[in-house]
């Protein structure tokens, strides 16, 4: 029997093997743990998990496709996959390398090897004994506009018609925004627009590639609008598929899905919310954001970009501002391509633009309770992220576990984004979150920002803590209880 001992020595074993051997470069550079590795889906791991790994490099070298192996620690001469590290973000993914059904409970080590650099090393899981309830399959439904995948026995499958009716009457209310610009000549959608629903949180509560995946669940803590997601994903859909000439400038294609889909996350009026950011000197110069859009804060970023499509609408008018970015210049960046084009067809440059927008902004009257809501919304969302950090880093957009859906499908896997299984801090939290949510929707503002206050100093006890074991010892008092009296 392969045991932790043996694991260890494996592990002792290989760094002495495995660094500082100059095989090639660079392998004499490399220093031990510099590779961090994650085993997906999250912990705990149970019996039945088809088990994925994520491998970081946190050292200094560019890590330009390197190669890299893994192996089950008690065979480790039969490679199971082998891939290599992507020189964009060091990391290296192996999906789904071992169904775990057939295994019993203890702990399961995998062998990880840079077979260049004669670098090997173990790690492994603790596997739980199976649950006994995981049964969830992929569905799939057919409507008129949508594709939706989801999964059997979450809430997804028990709201399928409202759902259904919900994408339905979207989709017909995006194609006919931009029909109103006159710029459909048919239909974009005539392959369904696929639509997969998941019962977890990743991220913000969705994210595209060429499907749209949005989390669908009765208890979202992120707070998102299921029907504006949707439609902010169709708007994406059809800008793709039509506006394909030229530069999509993220700002504008993010601003017009703001815009279009009725606000972010909830509704809201655009240039009513980014003169509150101004009131509030939340407001980031767009000129100095346009470039790298995304990294700009989110919530702030696409208030503003939705508040950009509104003032040009509201100055030119619906069908120029689709000709507008739909006949954007190729360009050095997002600010060139959009401020030449700018100056050409309204003789102002981006910053002049922004400048009159500014102006136009501080003189609009604004509601003290929306001055309120955005400023809650920005904490809220920060806090949001603060806590995926900490306590559920494979939701945190910059960290996210998010294997493609179709491949999962596929190969029948589900549990990436079937299961979470939560602590009592995540259970906490997150309805705190729900609560939140509750009290920005019915304006009860000092209710929102009592309970972020309470979630702040949940997460700042969990940041002066080194494991989330302690979650219980940290949430829960435990009382010292008197000795039960025993009869002879
Ligand atoms: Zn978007």
């Amino acid at each position: 029997m392969f045991t932790r001992a043996s694991a260890l020595l494996l592990v002792v074993l290989s760094l002495i093997t495995g660094m500082g051997a100059p095989i090639s470069a660079p392998a004499a550079q490399f220093q031990a743990g510099e590779f961090a590795v994650e085993f997906f889906p999250v912990a705990p791991y149970h019996i039945g998990d088809i088990l994925s790994a994520r491998v970081t490099y946190t050292g200094e070298l560019p890590a330009d496709n390197w190669e890299i192996t893994v192996a089950l620690a008690v065979e480790p001469d039969e490679v199971l996959q082998s891939t290599t590290f992507s020189q964009h973000n060091r990391q290296a993914i192996f999906y789904w390398i071992v169904d775990t059904a057939d295994m019993a409970p203890g702990f399961l080590s995998f062998q990880f090897t840079l077979p260049e650099a004669s670098l090997t090393w173990t790690e492994g899981v603790h596997l739980l004994p199976d649950p006994g309830d995981r049964t969830a399959e992929w569905a799939v439904a057919h409507s008129t506009c949508c594709t939706l995948h989801y999964l059997t026995g979450t809430d997804a499958a028990a709201d399928l018609a409202e759902i259904t009716a919900a994408v339905e009457s979207r989709s017909a209310l995006a194609l006919a925004q931009f029909d109103e610009a006159g710029v459909l000549d048919e239909n974009p959608l005539t392959d369904p627009l696929p639509i997969v629903l998941i019962p977890v949180v990743v991220g913000h509560g969705g994210f595209a590639t060429d499907e749209a995946v949005l989390t669908y669940s009765h208890h979202n803590w992120t707070g998102i609008n299921f029907e504006i997601l949707a439609h902010h994903e169709i708007v994406h859909v059809i800008d793709r598929t039509i506006n394909t000439n030229g530069p999509r400038p993220a700002i504008l294609s993010e601003g017009l899905a703001v815009y279009l889909s009725g606000g972010h996350y909830r509704e809201g009026d655009p240039l009513e919310r980014a003169a509150a950011l101004l009131a509030l000197d939340l407001y980031l110069p767009i000129t100095d954001i346009v470039n790298d859009f995304y990294a700009a804060q989110h919530e702030i970023g696409y208030m503003q970009a939705a508040a950009l499509v509104a003032y040009l609408d509201l100055l030119y008018g619906w069908e120029t501002v689709i000709d507008f970015y739909f006949n954007l210049p190729e360009g050095p960046d997002d600010k060139a391509i959009i401020s030449t084009a700018s100056e050409a067809r309204f003789g102002l440059s981006l910053a002049e633009l922004e400048v009159d927008m500014i102006a136009y902004l501080t003189d609009l009257h604004v509601d003290s309770n929306v001055i309120s809501d955005v400023g809650l919304t920005v904490e809220t969302y920060d806090m949001l992220r603060r806590y995926q950090t900490l306590a559920i880093p494979s939701a945190h957009f910059r960290s996210a576990w998010w294997p493609h859906p179709r491949h999962m499908r596929m190969q029948g896997i589900v549990g990436d984004y079937a299961y979470r299984e939560k602590a009592p801090l995540h259970i906490i939290v997150e309805h705190k979150f729900t609560q939140v949510h509750d009290a920005l929707e019915s304006a009860d503002y000092t209710q929102a920002e009592t309970l972020l206050t309470e979630i702040d100093a949940l997460l700042t006890r969990v940041e002066h803590t080194d494991s989330l074991f302690l979650f219980e010892t940290v949430l829960v008092k435990i009382h010292t209880l008197p000795r039960q009296l025993t009869r002879p």
